[in-house]
């Protein structure tokens, strides 16, 4: 028996140490981690009292802020009504949001509801496959995606990922998917100009598809800028060519607005700020703004129609318990209609350009190679070298995180990803951030890095 009395005595801290599983944390003797009591506007407290600026909206998902009271009712009036009900049916608010989508992403979709960001890009792989299997095209099943992007942590979702690190003992994974690598602008070669850069990258994109046979490939998947993997923003040329050679080979593009979604580079999608139409757009995070776990694969209306063949097994044969819950898509409704109140995609790009304003001095500083952003997702690229872009050390970068913690502001870094490469700071705030908010932020990345020199 466990004395009761002991587990009594023990703090929130020790207690979850002892019962909590932290999610990618290497085991810590001597620390243990935040406990959250309670978030308001941009800003969380611990069970201390200590509070913070979350610049990182959590996991880079709490869009429109914490302590939305209209969110908590929207979840509260829902769950009386009608709490649960599979999408083998569906329900009122599967049907608002799912035009709601529509709307947005100003095309005609079909919406496939799950739960995570892994789960919908699971989804885009399998709908991918059986499509061109139904399509008189059976051998396309290969899934092109780029190393340094992240697509979740399932098998297959894992399996499209290119970072190295996530995987690492993982493996083996799902065969058929296969990486290439991505414009990495600050890294290009200095006699190219971007724009030539990155037709070479989309061409080198195009060689993997043929050299693999391009009757074999079903899908590429990317993510409209890399950011998890470090916060690489192609040049448009880059992305409208992808598609070009998409649609050359016969190859569907799968566009992860995991992360970029809902408003989060300035638009409502990050792929609208390249004017290209993905076949499939997969989200989650910012659907929600983190406050009911959502997923969405919408997928354009034509591949929709070649599972309405009456053939054995040609209906999409994938089902999910909590997908397309009910309370989950009343909350993603009014988190939406918060965000066009607040006109928050425009706010994302007016308070972006202020931080990256702001932050322009800072790369005179010597461990500074690069700042870049869309709208409210900006990276600060460490370096140990500003001539070699030598990448800063792990101490180096995680003495500039924690130097932000302990002035009461949390930043996010490019963690366990590719090795020797996680030298990429991230600043991600709520998208409801007020100016205060922005200037704190900056006041406190430049303390730390002047007192860093
Ligand atoms: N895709 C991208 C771009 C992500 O950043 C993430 C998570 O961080 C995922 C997919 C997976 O989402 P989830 O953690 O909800 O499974």
């Amino acid at each position: 028996m466990k004395s009761l009395e002991i587990e009594k005595n023990l703090s929130l801290e020790e207690k979850n140490k002892k019962v909590v599983w932290p999610h990618i944390s290497p085991y810590r003797e001597d620390k243990a981690p935040m406990v959250v009591e309670s978030g308001k506007g941009s800003w969380i407290e611990d069970t201390h009292g200590n509070r913070y600026l979350d610049g990182m909206s959590g996991l880079w998902c709490v869009n429109v802020g914490y302590g939305r009271e209209e969110l908590a009712k929207a979840a509260y009036d829902q769950m009386l009504e009608m709490a649960y009900t599979p999408m083998t049916q569906s329900h009122v608010p599967a049907i608002e949001l799912a035009e709601k989508i529509n709307e947005l992403l100003d095309d005609d979709y079909m919406i496939f509801y799950s739960n995570s960001g892994s789960d919908a890009n699971e989804v885009a792989f399998k709908i991918a496959r059986q499509y061109h299997q139904q399509h008189d095209d059976p051998n396309r099943f290969k899934i092109v995606s780029r190393y340094r992007a992240y697509h979740g942590s399932s098998m297959g979702a894992l399996s499209a990922t290119g970072q190295a690190l996530r995987k690492y003992k993982y493996e083996p994974l799902s065969t058929g998917f296969l990486h290439v690598a991505p414009p990495d602008n600050y890294r290009k070669p200095e006699d190219m100009t971007v724009e030539q850069y990155n037709i070479q990258k989309a061409r080198e994109l195009e060689e993997a598809i043929i050299w693999e046979q391009k009757e074999t490939v079903a899908a590429v998947i990317m993510e409209p800028l890399i950011s998890g993997g470090g916060i690489l923003i192609p040049d448009a040329s880059y992305v409208k060519e992808v598609e070009r050679i998409c649609k050359r080979h016969g190859v569907l593009l799968i566009i992860d607005e995991v992360i970029c979604g809902f408003g989060r580079t300035g638009k409502a999608f990050g792929h609208q700020q390249f004017g290209v139409r993905p076949d499939m757009v997969t989200m989650a995070k910012g659907l929600t703004s983190g406050y009911s776990p959502l997923s969405i694969t919408a997928v354009k209306k034509d591949i929709y129609e070649v599972f309405k063949q009456r053939g054995e097994c040609s209906h999409f044969r994938h089902v999910n318990t909590f997908g397309g819950n009910p309370a989950a898509c009343a909350v993603a409704l009014k988190n939406i209609e918060i965000m066009e109140k607040e006109n928050l995609f425009e706010r994302a790009e007016k308070l972006g350009e202020r931080l990256l304003d702001g932050l322009e001095e800072l790369k005179n500083h010597p461990y500074v190679g690069d700042i870049r952003g869309m709208g409210l997702i900006i990276g600060i690229e460490i370096v140990e070298d500003k001539t070699t872009k030598e990448p800063g050390s792990d101490e180096r970068v995680g003495k500039f995180i924690s130097n932000c913690k302990s002035r009461g502001l949390i930043i996010g870094r490019n963690g366990e990803t590719v090795s020797g490469q996680n030298n990429i700071l991230a600043l991600c705030p709520p998208l409801s951030s007020t100016d205060q908010d922005i200037e704190f932020i900056l006041e406190t990345v430049k303390e730390v890095f002047y007192e860093n020199v």
